[in-house]
């Protein structure tokens, strides 16, 4: 077995997403949901939800806008009470059936979509929000310690409106960390900024969280926010956890369609398992080059999932063509041509800026990756007995 692809499906089934065999929680677990549901009316809005955050690690929660991600989060937090299953917060159990410990007494911190500073006070009064159990001394000393942490001990007489938005976010951040709390929820702490500060910001909020040695849970439907700033992301659809794990292993050995749609442009080759070889509208190549494919599914159909820089398209003779480009995207450093090949199937090439290619052309389709690639037996298709698997292969 590949050894890689061992290890990426291991850590997602042991790395206590799942309840050990004892059934208790494991040392590292800070925060544990076990079969969360929530309903509003007629409504699942999450269902039967499992998860683990461990401490001093950030944990992202992504998916399309309604999967779920911020109702999840409530709940964490106390804001929304589960109608079924439990949360377990630092060991002791914060909801189930019969408990429902309210968010001021959770040791939990929140930093908000739109920072929720109080703009009469100054940075060092928002800092101090927190911290009402320390003596005056002791709160100088931690709003000294944070301000320097988040790096804004020049602005600590100042107002929220004297501050940039990335600055601002940073007194949140600062604010939050305060009284010290076992863990941190983000609620797309990054959507009310600009471009480009998101991306400068994200850095930032990671390494601040990173130096602090905070647990934290964000929440986000940008991939790429997703997989740059977290230890783990857990992909959710439709109010269930469908992936989660590393962000490499979740972007490249994603367990279904959906997973490998969300994180990035997917195309899917159909493809032939026959003897030794694996057919598609490309041509053919050897069954090691997908996840840990085994020989049970000789003679079957499996979809093969590309991604734009898996292939390089070339033009060619009408004759020896794959199929004709029949999109073209220009996105600064490259270009992204959407290829239909001669089967109905749609995949896409990215090359660099300067190889520039008409729409319309006949197109040769060359596989160039290094890597081995994700597949999927059609469901329907799948040998009995393997149904599990057909919805999570290339990960054993
Ligand atoms: P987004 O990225 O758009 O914020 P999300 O993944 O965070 O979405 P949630 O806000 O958790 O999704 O919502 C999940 C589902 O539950 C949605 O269909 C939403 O309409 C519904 N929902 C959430 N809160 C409520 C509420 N207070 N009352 C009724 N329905 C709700």
């Amino acid at each position: 077995m590949d050894s890689e692809l061992s290890n990426d499906g291991e850590t997602a089934r042991s790395d206590g997403d799942r309840p050990t065999a004892t059934g208790r929680p494991t040392a590292e677990e800070v925060l544990r949901l076990d079969g969360v549901r929530k309903e509003y009316g007629p409504e699942t809005a999450v269902d039967s939800l499992s998860l683990t955050v461990r401490e001093g690690e950030l944990l992202t929660l992504l998916g399309p806008s309604g999967c779920g991600k911020t109702t999840t989060l409530r709940m964490m937090a106390g804001l929304e009470r589960p109608d079924a299953g439990s949360v377990r917060l630092a060991g002791e159990t914060v909801a189930d059936g019969s408990t429902h410990v309210p968010p001021e007494r959770r040791d939990v911190g929140l930093v908000f979509q739109d920072f929720a500073l109080f703009p009469h006070l100054t940075v060092a009064e928002n800092v101090a929000f927190g911290l009402t159990d320390a003596t005056d001394d002791e709160k100088d000393r931690r709003i000294t310690e944070l301000l320097d942490l988040v790096d804004l001990a020049a602005h600590r007489e100042a107002t929220p409106d004297e501050l940039s938005g990335g600055q601002r976010q940073r007194v949140a951040l600062a604010r939050s960390l305060a009284p010290e709390p076992d863990i941190l929820l983000l609620d797309e702490p990054f959507s009310n900024l600009d471009v480009r500060l998101r991306v400068e910001m994200r850095e930032e909020v990671r390494s601040i969280l990173k130096e602090a040695g905070v647990t934290a849970v964000s929440v986000t439907h940008d991939q790429e926010e997703a997989l740059s700033i977290s230890d783990r992301v857990a992909v959710m659809d439709d109010g269930r956890v469908e992936q989660i794990g590393r962000p490499e292993s979740v972007f490249e050995h994603p367990e279904s369609r959906f997973v490998a749609s969300f994180l990035g442009q997917a195309g899917f080759l159909s493809g032939k398992y026959d003897d030794d070889t694996i057919e598609t509208p490309i041509g053919t190549f050897r069954p090691q080059r997908l996840n840990g494919l085994s020989e049970e599914y000789v003679g079957t159909d499996l979809d093969v999932l590309v991604r734009p820089d898996d292939l390089e398209a070339t033009v060619v003779g009408e004759s020896e063509a794959d199929g004709h480009i029949i999109h073209r995207q220009y996105t600064g450093p490259s270009f992204v041509y959407r290829v239909e090949l001669g089967n109905g199937d749609v995949v896409h090439c990215q090359h660099n800026h300067v190889t520039e290619l008409d729409i319309g052309k006949p197109v040769g389709v060359e596989l160039v990756a290094d890597h081995t690639l994700a597949w999927y037996p059609p469901r329907e298709e799948a040998p009995e007995g393997t149904e599990r698997r057909a919805e999570r292969p290339g990960t054993r």
